[in-house]
């Protein structure tokens, strides 16, 4: 049995860098608090836990003896100075994909302009690029929200860094006909989502069964799973080797693996060793 892993799996970029940070900061030897969850994965958030790493939902919650970290989908400036005023030292792993857009919102800002910003306003991403322009910015979900905006000035259209391209456009274009000037259209939309699903459909049609590895709730890992589905039904969303049925692969020739931007390499190491020691002794490993 073959197993073939996508050209684009796990970690993005971002997360894999903020996972990294907090390593580096646990050899200080102080407590290290994450501002919420730095990742959507029960098993990766388990081994730093025991490593030493907890989570505060509030910067109050941090104590002068311990290192606060920013996760990659950063916080808003008060939030960072309110971490600052609390913590021995602030590691921040915001993603530099959304320090971009922190950046483009606050420039614009300062020019007295206009900032609509396509996304979810109630994802913590969004609520920190809207402390950097809280009183020019809007958050909205489609180009519908739109119509209900006010007259813009000058604007600039950027992204949540998850968002669909067929929405962002959209929206852009509805803030055309809203706008007094050519709105500055900045697609600040990361690559990391659609590489891993790209690369999943490229594979789903060569394999008989696939592995999909993530948090049940995680929604890339979902979505990843659909992607899948629609080539091969034989697709299962797992988050551990141990959920790996060997009754599923039996007279399977090609089975693909794949995994969502929040897992790590390790969980995905034990799910291909897993499936290498199902497939036969004499299984290859293709990557
Ligand atoms: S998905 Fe993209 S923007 Fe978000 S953390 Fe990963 S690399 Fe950064």
């Amino acid at each position: 049995m073959e197993v073939l892993l996508a050209n684009e799996y796990g970690f993005c970029f971002g997360v894999e860098r903020a996972v990294e940070m907090v390593e580096d900061a646990l050899q200080v030897g102080a407590p290290v608090r994450t501002l919420g969850p730095l990742i959507h994965n029960t098993q990766e958030m388990q081994r730093l836990e025991c490593e030493g790493v907890s989570t505060v939902q509030d910067p109050a919650e941090v104590s002068p003896d311990e290192i606060a970290v920013i996760r990659a989908h950063g916080v808003t400036p008060q939030v960072q100075t309110e971490l600052e005023k609390r913590a021995a030292r602030v590691v921040d792993a915001t993603c530099p994909f959304v320090t971009r857009v922190q950046r483009l919102a606050e420039r614009a800002a300062k020019e007295g302009r206009h900032v609509v910003v396509a996304g979810n306003p109630a994802h913590p991403e969004m609520i920190g690029v809207v402390g950097y322009a809280p009183n020019n910015t809007f958050v909205v979900s489609d180009a519908g929200e739109v119509e209900k905006l006010p007259p813009l000035h000058a604007p600039l259209v950027v992204s949540q860094t998850t968002l669909k391209l067929k929405t962002f456009l959209e929206v852009a274009e509805a803030v055309r006909a809203k706008a007094d000037a050519e709105p500055q259209v900045v697609n600040t939309i990361c690559s990391a989502t659609r590489d891993r699903q790209d690369a999943a459909r490229a594979l789903a049609g060569l394999v008989d069964v696939f592995y999909i590895i993530g948090g049940k709730h995680s929604s890339n890992s979902i979505k990843l799973l659909a992607v899948c589905q629609e080539q091969c039904q034989h697709s299962f969303l797992i988050e551990t080797d141990s959920e790996i049925n060997a009754e599923d692969l039996k007279g399977v020739n090609r089975v693909g693996v794949t995994a969502g931007a929040s897992t790590p390499n390790w969980l995905i190491d034990q799910v291909v060793k897993r499936l290498r020691e199902i497939g036969n002794n004499g299984a290859s490993l293709s990557v």
